[in-house]
């Protein structure tokens, strides 16, 4: 019997093959497939007494929670849309969110509710409200999660019941994720069953295609991959973490450790305690684990690979990765619209192209454009990159502009400035929106940030694009260095000078303390740098 591709389905099939396996970790609690599935089910019916039904939107604002993975696949397999909200927003944010998404259902985390609560008068179309940590005393109409499934060490006692009966099939909506805002407010896309399970299931095979390529001996064909523990520290309401979540239960019997916020000490203890064998997300995480004085205190040979995207990463990274930790580092580029990473590689293929972020993942399609849109560029050249497959969302939610400028004939047109070589292997050079253009001369952001990452002090940079009278932009730097090395302004102009044209030099440098302004999912806000560290120029 084939599978019918829905993310109900593959619940039902992981919970099937893996039901007694541990699949959530959080703290001292442990949640099988079974449990999970049990709770999932038993929510899905509650909510179906609440009268949602196929299209509505269930708005999910919560930290990684195991409560998480039960609320979305509730959701899903009623053929209602989750709409995953971000658990940095501020109370106006996630006015924003609910009432954009036009919300029928809100379940969030006890603080989040709080931060909401002011608001409600202003989300008519907000019918019930459900609280799951803390819930304390909840306000009249507001329902606790424990009173509808329990807690999650009740839930492997929850009735055996199946999904409720719904019309569901690869063309159904799943969810309305956000983007990060880096650029401008974030745009919910809208991701069918299908765009989602396209990504995810190209994204898997994606790594056994680089041990193809490679010419590694693969597993006989019907084995499964060994199960994978992976610990989760991203948040689950980002693309990334998202599929992170979902990943497990599509290849089945992998375990996730879920952390509700970073620390990177908790985090060592529990790739120990755990024998956590991959984790990342962001590059700043391997960072922080890097450059911790206490990390040789754990044992973190567990880790096979740390694997992360959304964000340049430095080359020295790379290496580091594998030289201190013997682990494979692994990286990818994709966006919110097309439903998490569409290019990606890890090991010697990286290793070998450090400034890359890989290859197409299998079905899906890049090609570089001139900037009007009407020009595919050659391989080498520098342009907008547009991605294609059925990984990329249908379109943003409510947005008719913002669709019109990006999505062409099925092609997401992303934004980002890029360069294809032979190989296909991709190279992300900018942000458009923040390339420098110092008097006609165009300035690639990762060019310079690399250049400065190559020196052995520098562990975090960015550069930005300051004011100036005749040039229009010049080129200005932030950079953190690692704790007790040090460089001089000088000194680091003159390391770039030696290996970059002169007009790619930073005219400043500022050295940081404090590793750089971030947003939730890892990305350094370079619309504030500026402001923050050079008022003068930016005046
Ligand atoms: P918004 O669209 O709201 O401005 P955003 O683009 O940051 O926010 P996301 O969809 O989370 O929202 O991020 C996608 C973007 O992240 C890409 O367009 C790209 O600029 C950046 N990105 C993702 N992966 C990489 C990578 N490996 N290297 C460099 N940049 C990356
Ligand atoms: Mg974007």
């Amino acid at each position: 019997k084939s599978i019918p591709p829905t993310f109900a389905d593959f619940a039902r099939l992981a919970r099937a093959a893996f039901g007694d396996r541990e699949f959530i970790i959080f703290e001292d609690e442990r949640v099988t497939y079974d449990a999970w599935f049990r709770a999932a089910a038993t929510l899905a019916h509650k909510l179906r007494e609440m009268g949602v039904e196929k299209g509505d939107r269930v708005a999910l604002a919560a930290r990684n929670l195991p409560e998480w993975p039960v609320a979305y696949f509730a959701t899903l397999s009623l053929g209602a849309i989750a709409v995953p909200l971000n658990g940095w927003w501020t109370g106006g944010e996630l006015e924003y969110g609910l009432t954009d998404s036009g919300a029928k259902i809100l379940i969030a985390d006890g603080s989040l509710y709080q931060r909401i609560k002011p608001h409600l008068e202003n989300l008519p179309t907000l019918e019930n409200i459900i609280v799951t940590r803390p819930a304390g005393d909840l306000d009249q109409g507001v329902i606790a999660l424990a009173d509808l499934i329990g807690t999650s060490h009740e839930w492997a006692g929850l009735p055996d019941t199946d999904f409720p009966e719904a019309d569901i099939g690869p063309e159904t909506d799943a969810s309305i994720l956000y983007t990060s805002g880096t650029t401008g407010q974030p745009k919910g896309a809208v991701a069918t069953h299908r765009n989602s399970l396209t990504n995810l299931l190209s994204s898997a095979y994606a790594t056994t295609r680089g041990a193809l390529r490679r010419g590694e001996e693969l597993p006989p064909p019907g084995t499964l991959p060994d199960p994978m523990t992976v610990l989760l520290v991203i948040p689950l309401f980002h693309v990334t973490g998202c599929t992170a979540m979902m990943g497990p239960v599509m290849a089945g019997g992998s375990k996730l450790v879920l952390m509700r916020k970073w620390d990177t000490v908790r985090a060592m203890e529990l790739i120990e305690r755990e024998k956590v064998t991959l984790t990342g997300g962001v590059p700043t995480i391997a960072w922080q684990i890097l450059e911790h004085p206490d990390r040789d205190k754990y044992d973190l040979s567990s880790l096979d690979s740390i694997t992360y995207g959304g964000a340049p990463a430095s080359p020295d990274l790379v290496r580091k990765i594998k030289s201190d930790f013997k682990s494979s580092p692994a990286m990818g580029w994709g966006m919110t619209e097309t439903s998490g990473t569409v290019t990606g590689h890890s090991a010697e293929d990286y290793l070998n192209r450090p400034d890359s972020c890989g290859p197409p993942v299998p079905v899906a399609q890049l090609k570089i454009m001139s900037e009007d849109g009407t020009r595919e560029l050659p391989v080498g050249e520098i342009g907008e990159l547009w991605a294609f497959g059925a990984m990329v969302v249908k379109g943003y939610w409510n947005k008719p502009e913002a669709n019109e400028e990006a999505f062409v004939d099925g092609w997401i047109r992303t934004g980002d400035l890029a360069k294809l070589d032979d190989e296909g292997f991709c190279y992300i050079c900018d942000r458009a929106k923040d390339m420098i253009i110092r008097g006609g001369e165009n300035i690639y952001s990762s060019e310079v940030e690399n250049c400065l990452y190559d020196h052995p002090a520098v562990t975090d940079a960015a550069l930005v694009g300051i004011p100036h009278k005749q040039l229009g932009e010049e080129p200005a730097a932030v950079v953190h260095c690692a704790p007790g090395h040090e460089v001089s302004e000088a000194e680091l102009q003159a390391w770039v000078a030696e290996r970059l044209a002169k007009f790619k030099v930073p005219v400043k440098i500022v050295f940081v303390e404090e590793t750089l302004p971030r947003n939730a999912n890892g990305k350094i806000l370079k619309k504030d740098l500026p402001k923050l560290y050079f008022p003068e120029a930016a005046a």
